[in-house]
């Protein structure tokens, strides 16, 4: 049967894997041969200050891994280092390509970027199509009654899982049209080098990358997804799945991932399903609300709150040196692995703005940085999450007692002494608050840059003088 087009590239971005790929799958059904295509976009990589990135690493690592796999099919990804329009003009005329294929991006820089390339197409007279493939539900498809976005998670919840359950979440299979997949030989893989960045310890502390480290979690979390709901809080247990560094660049699919929680029938899974909803709830939020990654608080009415923004303790927080340990403890585990566990997220975003009362803008960029699951929509959402001037944030009054949480989520200090050595001869009791022990200065850890029960008094006289 004729195809509708000869040639065809699919665009690869933040969905690195050959397998359940919308736009993949669509190319090979309506195309005779298609050419797979990855670009390490220099408008993105030249805003790095920091050569040493773990992120770029993950993905040339996942790059690297898609090609070896394509190569296995007789095909092959052109890797080009570029900006995005110069490198797909260049593949479009070089590869004779009649049709762009796709997967949506819902950031507003990606947004941006993709218009110009629809632009491009048509003035080439070539098609451009996109597909949803990073979410189950985007854009429009969870409104309220009235048709407005959700500003409220419970009743978005709600909405999504009715609809969901009339919905069969779609397989965008390759294999059927595999032989579709052009045949020919593209450039050896350019090295980190060649793009001015370094490796980092992303081998060191075991991130699995790519498709096959992606499988590898799921394969692992599939047998402790039931005791999610009970273990997911704490930091020191193995209690959730470590999926969102894949998430975040496709190495695992989404609908793999929902099928898994919807075939579990586990309280477990049932908690973990809302993550996943989370996740959609905030790319939602981002996509009505674009001026949200611009600074701009989703509550116009704490735009204004006058933070202190001491310079000298937003620096003893990124490296971990406020003297409260569970805090300091999650900064440490973010610089050294680019990882932090959801509760810490949230501890150490609350001390900063309500603890250290400085701007949640600043400790949003500085996680933007550090974060390999850097994710717009999510990062936004829980630092206004934290900072309650968010969409269904955390009550402006409501503020975490380092020491409680600490209390509550690490007793015997496991997790603290693994990122803290200096605290390791801590008891149980001390561990929490080791200024108050009497062997306090044995331990040459500071003593706390800011006294929490004042600080909370400082922190709700700034947000009761903006709500009146
Ligand atoms: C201040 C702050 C900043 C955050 N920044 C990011 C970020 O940049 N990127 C990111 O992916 N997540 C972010 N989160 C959400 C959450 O902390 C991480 O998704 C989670 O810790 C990742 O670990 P996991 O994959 O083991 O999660 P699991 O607990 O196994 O959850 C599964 C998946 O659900 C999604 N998810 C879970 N919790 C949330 C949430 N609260 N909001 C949105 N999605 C969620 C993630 O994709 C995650 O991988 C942030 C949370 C806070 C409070």
């Amino acid at each position: 049967m004729s195809k509708k087009y000869k040639n065809s590239l699919v665009w690869f971005r933040r969905d690195l894997r050959d397998y359940d790929h919308a736009a993949l799958s669509h190319a090979l059904q309506d195309s005779e041969h298609v050419f797979c295509i990855f670009i390490f976009d220099k408008e993105i990589l030249n805003a790095l200050k920091n050569k040493e990135d773990r992120r770029v690493e993950f993905i040339w690592e996942s790059v690297k891994e898609l090609k070896e796999s394509l190569m296995q099919k007789k095909s092959d990804l052109i890797v080009l280092h570029d900006k995005a329009f110069e490198a797909m003009s260049f593949a479009i005329d070089q590869f004779k390509i009649e049709a762009i294929f796709t997967n949506r991006d819902y950031e507003p820089a990606a947004i941006a970027r993709d218009e110009s390339i629809k632009n491009l197409a048509t003035s080439k007279k070539i098609a451009f199509h996109d597909f949803k493939d990073q979410v189950v539900f985007e854009k429009n498809e969870i409104l309220t009654a009235l048709e407005k976005p959700y500003t409220v998670f419970t009743p978005y919840k709600n909405n999504y899982l009715k609809k969901l359950s009339q919905t069969t979440i779609p397989r965008f299979d390759i294999e059927p049209w595999i032989s579709n997949l052009a045949q020919f030989k593209s450039q050896p893989l350019l090295t980190l080098k060649d793009m001015g960045f370094q490796a980092t310890n992303l081998h060191d502390i075991k991130i699995h990358t790519g498709m096959s480290g992606g499988k590898l979690l799921v394969e692992d979390f599939k047998e402790r997804v039931a005791f999610y709901k009970k273990t997911r809080d704490f930091p020191a247990i193995k209690g959730v799945s470590y999926l969102s560094v894949h998430l975040r660049f496709g190495t695992v699919s989404i609908r793999q991932l929902f099928r898994l929680a919807q075939e579990s029938f586990s309280e477990g899974a049932e908690t973990w399903l809302n993550e996943l909803i989370w996740r959609e709830f905030y790319f939602q939020i981002l996509f009505h609300r674009p001026d949200v990654a611009q600074g701009k608080a989703f509550k116009k009415e704490y735009e204004s709150i006058a933070f202190e923004n001491n310079p000298d303790y937003f620096k003893a927080w990124t490296e971990g040196k406020t003297g409260y340990p569970i805090v300091d403890a999650a900064m440490r585990q973010m610089n050294q692995t680019g990882f932090m566990h959801n509760r810490l997220r949230m501890i150490a975003a609350s001390f900063l703005v309500k603890d250290l009362l400085v701007d949640w803008r600043w400790g949003e960029a500085y996680f933007a940085e550090k974060l390999i699951d850097f994710d717009l929509s999510a990062n936004n959402g829980g630092w206004q999450w934290a900072a309650s001037t968010g969409c269904d944030a955390q009550p402006w009054f409501r503020i975490f007692n380092p020491i409680t949480q600490s209390t509550r989520f690490d007793l015997q200090g496991k997790f603290i002494k693994k990122y803290i050595p200096e605290l390791k001869n801590c008891t149980d009791d001390e561990i929490h608050a080791p200024w108050l022990s009497q062997k306090a200065e044995q331990f040459k850890y500071p003593t706390p840059i800011v006294d929490h029960a004042s600080q909370r008094i400082k922190a709700l006289a700034l947000y009761k003088s903006v709500k009146s």
